[in-house]
């Protein structure tokens, strides 16, 4: 180990309210995505011991948090939400570098994940059931949430702070605790959104977070006895296999997984704004979002009018890739991935209108950067159009009318968010009641969310329920029905 390598940092696990070392002993090295030769620091392979600490802390903790008010258990949130907006360019400083994100993006993450406190903590105060008038005189039912218990976090690099932030607060205002298990990409950002919640004085034990692969941890997560459910986000491939096992040991499971979302663009569109919301939704995070525009589907007559916006756009963005106005791609599997999409895509009879290679020269050499890469005369059936690519890839299909382009739209196993640009309300009313997404945009790019509104997607991009607006609670809490009983004891009850 050189010297250089002694003076980085190794995040280590957080468990019970204290910061210690997984017992293996193993790292592996966190790099710079935009320069490959840069080690940021160390992250930890935890093992099967240490998760069993991590889930035991929870246990210990959770009759405590459940018994702990949920308008109080917001008040550890809103304190959390104050210190990130405190230290909101640190961890986004921390995010770019990590996981690459351009600076104003990665700004914007951590304060959408002050949002989501903030959001929240509020919901403590609304944690509400219902009240149902019985069949009976003098007797009434009443509904209220119950937590689960311990409750498994899996996140993905692609959103560090965001994703782990939505999750831990559903679940912890619930009164749930909870053991996170992050990326192995993004150990650092998840630390210090942990070092937050220390400092907002979250009782020991209540949140924990273990670094360590998926594929040693992932398993044994889903099937430790003492996790009551499991949140993942990530991939559809990694999903499904959870899912199976959750289904296997009876455990609710819920799952946020990839998309291959579609913007229709009608010949009525606003062009201008259309090419505008395709390049932000394609390019931006360099296509790393579960929401990214994956597929353009572009009404025939205005396919040329469309293409030449999308140009005019896209060209500033190309140019200047070395001020950061596309970020590099997570790592080399992930370079790899989009490379070897690119290639299909030329193989399988696409166009190559631009981009489609990895950038070599300068300072972009270093890192995993990709040339923001469009696609013409794209057949709905082309894998490039079918999976997803998870980079600055878009695809474009000419298409009659709006009911083509909304059965192609469909036609993926995905469904998770998308967008029709017209003037035409009645059209995009159509829109929204015939495809067969989560999340639905019109006039506005595939991509973002709000802390208030659900969010996640159908078929193949999603299973167990939306996560963020309070119907995140739908998954972290059961319901009790309770039946009250209060005529009076000498007439006897109803029943006797
Ligand atoms: P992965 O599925 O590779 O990993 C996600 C998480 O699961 C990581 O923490 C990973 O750990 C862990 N994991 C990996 N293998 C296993 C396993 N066998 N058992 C249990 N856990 C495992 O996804 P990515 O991190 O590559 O994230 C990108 C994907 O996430 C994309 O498909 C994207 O669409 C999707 N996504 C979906 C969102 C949505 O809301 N629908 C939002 C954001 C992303 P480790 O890192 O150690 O491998």
């Amino acid at each position: 180990m050189s010297s250089t390598q002694t003076k980085l940092k190794t995040w280590q696990n957080f468990v019970n309210g204290e910061w210690v070392s997984a017992g293996s002993g193993k790292t592996t090295p966190n790099i710079n995505p935009a320069n490959a030769d840069e080690i940021l620091g160390y992250s930890q392979q935890s093992e099967l011991d240490d998760l069993e600490k991590a889930v035991t802390a929870a246990r210990e903790a959770y009759p405590g948090w459940r018994k702990t008010p949920s308008p109080a258990r917001g008040k550890f949130l809103s304190k959390a939400a104050a210190l990130l907006e405190k230290r909101k360019e640190e961890l986004a400083k921390a995010l770019t570098l990590e996981e690459g994100k351009a600076f104003q993006e990665s700004l914007g993450e951590v304060q959408k994940s002050i949002n989501i406190l903030e959001f929240f903590a509020a919901l403590g105060r609304r944690l509400n059931g219902e009240s149902i008038p019985s069949e009976l005189p003098k007797n009434f039912i009443y509904t209220k949430r119950e937590p689960l218990g311990v409750v498994a976090l899996i996140t993905p690099w692609n959103f560090p702070v965001a994703i782990p932030a939505w999750k831990a607060g559903a679940a912890l205002i619930a009164g749930n605790t909870a053991v996170l298990k992050p990326s192995s990409l993004t150990p650092w950002t998840a630390s210090l959104l942990m070092e937050i919640f220390q400092e907002a004085n979250l009782p020991k034990g209540v949140l924990n977070l273990i670094t360590g692969p998926g594929s040693v941890l992932g398993e044994a997560i889903v099937k430790h006895p003492h996790v009551r459910a499991i949140s993942f986000t990530g991939s559809t491939e990694t999903g499904r296999k959870l899912q199976a096992l959750a289904g296997a040991h009876g455990k609710p499971i819920q799952l946020e997984m990839g998309g291959k979302n579609a913007v229709i663009v009608l010949k009525d569109a606003d062009l201008d704004l259309a090419a505008s919301g395709v390049v932000f939704g394609a390019f931006g995070s360099a296509g790393q979002r579960c929401t990214a525009t994956s597929r353009c589907l572009v009404e025939e007559s205005v396919l040329p009018a469309f293409t030449d916006k999308l140009l005019e756009k896209i060209r500033p963005f190309i140019e200047k890739m070395h001020e950061g106005t596309v970020g590099p791609l997570v790592d080399e599997n992930q370079l790899k991935k989009v490379l070897h999409y690119i290639d299909l895509g030329k193989k399988e009879g696409a166009s190559l209108l631009v981009g489609g290679k990895r950038m070599t020269e300068g300072a972009l050499g270093k890192g995993y950067f990709v040339s923001p890469t469009i696609f013409t005369n794209v057949a709905p059936s082309m894998t490039i159009a079918q999976e997803e690519i998870f980079g600055p890839v878009l695809t474009i299909t000419a298409v009659k009318d709006m009911d083509e382009a909304i059965r192609i739209s469909n036609d993926v196993e995905y469904g998770l968010s998308g967008s029709i640009f017209t003037q035409n309300i009645n059209q995009a009313l159509d829109y929204v009641d015939d495809i067969e997404i989560g999340v639905v945009h019109v006039n506005s790019p595939t991509i973002g969310g709000e802390a208030q509104a659900p969010f996640g997607g159908m078929k193949g991009s999603g299973v167990g329920g939306r996560e963020m607006g309070h119907q995140s609670l739908d998954f972290f809490t059961e319901w009790k029905t309770v039946y009250i009983d209060y005529t009076d004891s000498n007439r006897k009850g109803n029943l006797y």
